[in-house]
């Protein structure tokens, strides 16, 4: 893609100037042992939404609110613990300006030196020889959520006026399920966001370490138990064995018939639901920065069911995908034990994509399960249901949103962006764009071994600077779509 590149460089220039502001803001935010899982932390968590008032405040955003939540439902150790707030804050209101809501969160995953850090977690450290800045929240997601401060600053200090106007929303309870944010979006959706055009999320990663991306999709995921219950309590084999139809022989052969050894769903109907492929969606895999060696190292071991990356990737993005997780109530210590245990829960869940229907699927799993149960004869009986689930979102790569993104990318990193989807679910996503009824964009800042949510989580400088420019020249090219 070529494209009329905007003056930026002065902007480009001032964000490595200020770089040294930029790291000392980043290392104040990571001090913050905002940890929303931990209640004890609670006070640190509203420390660090206080932090952000005093920035937004200085940079001289208007309308902060600190949105109250209320109290945190159970399960709690303290009845009355208070959820964090959600930071909301405006920068311009200028009617012939788009409007960006960008979203990020100030909490962070626990983290403790003992847990094998090489550095204290909530000190950033900067590996000089490395250039690399370690510390809790360096990648997730203070480091992105301290860009777009940047990002403000640098244009303060050029004196250069905003292109958008900006709606910040920043929540406390990200790594903790996100409680009540998306009950203040939809309440908040004709109110305080009410002028947003599109919703900008850098709050994920780049697929490898070499090259930038942009993520368009996400997978959902249904969650399934399967209850199988026989005789009142647990029998002893010697006794019984032989002599009484045993829960775990059902489950085993219910839960062996969803899924083969090559990955392939089983069950009827779910791959008749699946969206076709597309040629352009097709092409959009052949430059993507994969290989099935990265998969291999990623795994540790050499099991990838598929030849090449495009099949591999499609496979963990745009296809579903169903997982055995685990079987409650049976006997699973070491040693012999000669148990027939009583009742036994089967979990497992489906990966789900565009266009599979939730309730015709979760009808289609009960119903196979139901007969493949039947199929047995069966002295037992069995339940299966659906525990939880969130849905799959999926953009247009090609909207306006995404091009400006892509634009600013190739003029930061000077190489075209991959467009990637994840396997896995960022819920709030879809909160935004059905309830805003606009596009939502993930503009991931870190690399994809960052180590987010587990010990020495990093951030790379240049991903940090080059983040920041990034973002900044999204904001400028989305003003000119
Ligand atoms: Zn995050």
């Amino acid at each position: 893609m070529t494209h009329d590149k905007l003056p930026l460089e002065p902007l480009f220039d001032k964000i490595e100037e200020l770089k040294p502001r930029f790291i000392d803001r980043l290392t104040r935010a990571v001090a913050i042992k905002s940890v929303s899982a931990d209640e004890t932390l609670r006070p640190e968590v509203a420390k660090m939404a206080d932090f952000l008032v005093d920035e937004l405040t200085a940079l001289g955003f208007v309308d902060i609110q600190k949105k109250d939540l209320g109290i945190q439902p159970p399960p709690v150790n303290d009845p009355k613990l208070p959820l964090p707030p959600v930071v909301l804050a405006r920068s311009g209101a200028d009617s012939s300006k788009k409007t960006v809501l960008i979203y990020g969160h100030y909490d962070v995953q626990p983290a403790l030196i003992e847990d094998g850090w090489n550095t204290d977690p909530f000190v950033l450290t900067h590996d000089t020889v490395k250039d690399i800045l370690y510390g809790r929240g360096s990648t997730d997601d203070k480091g992105p959520v301290m860009g777009w401060l940047n990002v403000i600053e640098a244009h303060r200090q050029l004196g250069w006026e905003l292109p958008v106007n900006i709606v910040c929303c920043f929540e406390g309870m990200e790594e903790s399920g996100s409680v009540g944010l998306p009950e203040l979006i939809a309440q908040e959706a004709k109110k305080y966001f009410s002028t947003v055009d599109a919703t900008c999320i850098s709050d994920n990663y780049w697929l490898g370490t070499r090259k930038p991306v942009l993520t368009y999709g996400l997978r959902g995921v249904h969650y399934y138990e399967i209850v199988v219950s026989g005789p009142a309590a647990d029998l002893h084999s010697g006794i019984f064995g032989g002599m009484v139809g045993e829960p775990m022989t059902d489950l085993v052969k219910v839960m062996g018939s969803l899924v083969d050894s090559q990955g392939r769903i089983q069950i009827p109907g779910i791959a008749e639901m699946v969206a076709p492929l597309t040629d352009e969606e097709d092409k959009l895999y052949d430059p993507i920065d994969y290989s099935i060696d990265d998969l291999n190292d990623a795994t540790g071991a050499k099991i990838s069911l598929h030849d090449n990356k495009k099949d591999a990737l499609k496979h963990r993005w745009r296809y579903p995908s169903l997982s055995l997780h685990g079987i409650e109530g049976g006997f699973s210590a070491p040693g012999a034990k000669t148990v027939i245990p009583a009742r036994v829960s089967g979990k497992f869940s489906i990966r789900t994509v565009p266009n599979i229907e939730p309730r015709k699927l979760d009808q289609l799993v009960v119903d196979f399960c139901n007969e493949q149960f039947a199929k047995l004869g069966s002295v037992n009986t069995l339940k299966a249901q659906l525990i939880h689930d969130g849905n799959y979102w999926v953009s247009n790569p090609f909207n306006d949103n995404f091009t400006a993104a892509a634009k600013a990318t190739v003029d930061v990193w000077n190489i075209e962006p991959d467009f990637t989807r994840e396997g896995g679910s960022i819920p709030i996503t879809l909160s935004f764009e059905q309830e805003l009824g606009k596009d939502v964009l993930l503009l991931p800042m870190g690399r994809g071994d960052d180590g987010a949510h587990s010990i020495n989580e990093k951030l790379d400088m240049s991903n940090y600077i080059n983040g920041c420019k990034t973002l900044g020249a999204y904001l400028h090219y989305y003003a000119k779509q």
